[in-house]
């Protein structure tokens, strides 16, 4: 099961993946408008069995969470975002996130 989660205010907010397809992440839409009542959202975080890059059903949803997007795997952390609703742009993830979200993120697929 993926784990998911959104980065608000600076902080890693984990959410409840409550897709029922392995390999996929939705994430409990309660618990995503009680976050996202308490700052802005600055990244969406999810994590692969298998290579860290966005898949297609990722992609889709980059174009509604256009903030970065960060997927771990297996301690790989890497960074997208989507430029022009069509490009996929790795970003800095080293610059992107603080170095005690990025250990967390780390840990999330450890
Ligand atoms: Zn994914």
């Amino acid at each position: 099961m993926e784990r998911c989660g959104l980065i608000i205010n600076g902080k890693f907010v984990e959410m409840r993946n409550v897709s029922g397809d392995e390999g996929e992440f939705l994430m409990d839409p309660v618990e995503v408008l009680n976050a996202v009542r308490e700052g802005t959202v600055e990244a969406v975080v999810h994590t692969h069995d298998g290579a860290p890059l966005p898949s297609n059903r990722d992609i889709i949803g980059m174009r509604i969470w256009r903030v970065p997007w960060v997927i771990s795997s297996h301690g790989l952390v890497r960074a997208f975002s989507l430029v022009d609703g069509l490009s996929v742009l790795e970003l800095d993830v080293k610059s992107l996130l603080p170095q005690e979200v990025y250990d967390l993120i780390v840990k999330l697929s450890q």
